[in-house]
């Protein structure tokens, strides 16, 4: 299988840089999925109440067994004196170690209150290592809205897991990035099917099935906000094999490629393992690009997902971007999906609000994805809009999932139309 390369890509597109006000959740949203993904970690959020409402908000409702996650929170009082706010973590923490001995892993996790901040998280985290291992290894990651935007938590926490990853001199295909399980078992039987082997994910299901890494393990990422741990895994000598994301046929056509000739398989095996499922996949799109073709499309910097979707909707579904934002641009990561998105959109990077609001109203696009906080005000304007949360949280990647993915973004304008034709 060949891609057909656009004309021209947008990998050199000059990209437009902004760093004013921006409209995203936090890190600590990320805790979400990843205590769903991470059966035996605990993260314990070191925050205010603010934080503590965000998470039962976001997760709290979906919790039927014991939580895997919980809230610190830091007093007034505990300006007091750092070393008070000290003991009184590890306290907390010797507490909940006692109550849940199911615990093999627990992340303190950073916020944004100036006393949080001046606490030194990862100093406590090894100290309390020290006292729990080797029953439970305690790392910390920061999930501050003042430095992550929300899929970056988990960035964050991984990059947070690469340095202590035990050692090895096997060859290795890391996965990396949280996927919902359904779809890292597809993900594992497509791999299986092509002779590719062996597979190690991270973050693993159970830190009993922790990863190592060394000079041979080649990985490959299925997130594309994972720049830090991308860097943290080339620090210890693994090799990353650049791809586009495995978003829509063409997009896990090319990923799935990409690592079986890093793996020697052959064109004929891959044809044969891919065929059909890539059939199922194009149908499935088929259904929805109908309503997709020709719609023009804006995006607001939020998941970092932008790039690739805004490629799978352009090139699978026919839709026109007019702006593709992102938090971050890490062409290393998102290279191979700029070489295949027309040129024609503009980039930027970074926010500043009120700027971007401008545009999207000049550009008037058929379908905004943004954050919740924007798509009130625009759905107010009569602006059609997607949630960006919502491709996070819905199983999106690979190919039984690219119908769903397409669906994502054809409903809204659906819905728009079916409104318009009932008022009318
Ligand atoms: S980490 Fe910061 S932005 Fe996130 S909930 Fe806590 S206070 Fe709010």
């Amino acid at each position: 299988m060949s891609l057909d390369l656009p004309a021209k890509g947008c990998r050199e597109t000059p990209v437009l840089k902004e760093r004013g006000q921006r409209e995203v959740f936090c890190g600590l949203t990320s805790i979400v999925w990843l205590h769903r993904k991470m059966q035996d970690a605990f993260f314990l959020v070191v925050g205010s109440r603010t934080c503590a409402h965000l998470l039962q908000a976001a997760a709290g409702v979906m919790i039927f067994a014991e939580p895997r996650f919980g809230t610190a929170i830091l007093e007034e009082k505990d300006l007091a004196g750092l070393a008070d706010a000290n003991t009184e973590l590890d306290r907390e923490v010797a507490r909940l170690l006692e109550r849940r001995p199911d615990i093999r892993q627990l992340f303190l996790v950073g916020s944004c209150p100036s006393e949080v901040i001046k606490l030194d998280l990862h100093r406590a985290a090894e100290r309390l290592s020290a006292i729990h291992a080797p029953h439970v290894r305690v790392l910390n990651f920061t999930g501050s809205g003042i430095e992550t935007t929300f899929t970056q938590g988990e960035d964050a926490c991984l990059a947070a897991m690469v340095p202590s990853l035990p050692a090895t001199q096997a060859r290795e295909l890391l996965v990396v990035g949280a996927l919902p399980d359904v779809v890292e078992d597809q993900m594992v039987d497509l791999l299986a099917k092509l002779g590719i082997g062996p597979v190690r994910i991270l973050p693993a299901h159970r830190s009993a099935e922790t990863p190592a890494v060394g000079p041979n393990t080649v990985f490959a990422l299925v997130q594309p906000f994972l720049g830090d741990t991308h860097a943290a895994l080339v620090r210890r000598g693994a090799r990353h094999i650049p791809a586009p994301f495995p978003f829509g046929e063409e997009g896990t056509t090319a990923w799935l490629r990409a690592v079986a000739d890093e793996f020697g398989v052959s064109r004929d095996h891959f044809e044969a393992v891919t065929t059909a499922p890539r059939a199922r996949a194009q149908k499935a799109v088929a259904a929805h690009a109908e309503t997709l073709r020709d719609k023009t499309l804006f995006f607001f910097p939020d998941s970092q997902l932008e790039i690739p979707l805004a490629r799978f909707l352009a090139r699978e579904c026919g839709m026109r971007p007019l702006e593709v934002g992102t938090p971050y641009l890490h062409k290393e990561l998102v290279g191979p999906d700029l070489d295949l998105l027309p040129e024609g959109p503009v980039l930027s990077e970074g926010q500043d609000v009120e700027l971007q609001l401008d545009r999207q109203a000049a550009a008037a696009p058929d379908l905004t994805v943004c954050g919740l906080g924007l798509a009130n005000p625009l759905e107010a304007r009569g602006f059609t809009t997607k949630w960006a949360i919502e491709l996070v949280f819905t199983p999106v990647h690979f190919y039984e999932q690219a119908g769903d993915l397409a669906g994502l973004f054809s409903r809204p304008l659906r819905r728009k139309a079916l409104l318009k034709g009932g008022a009318a």
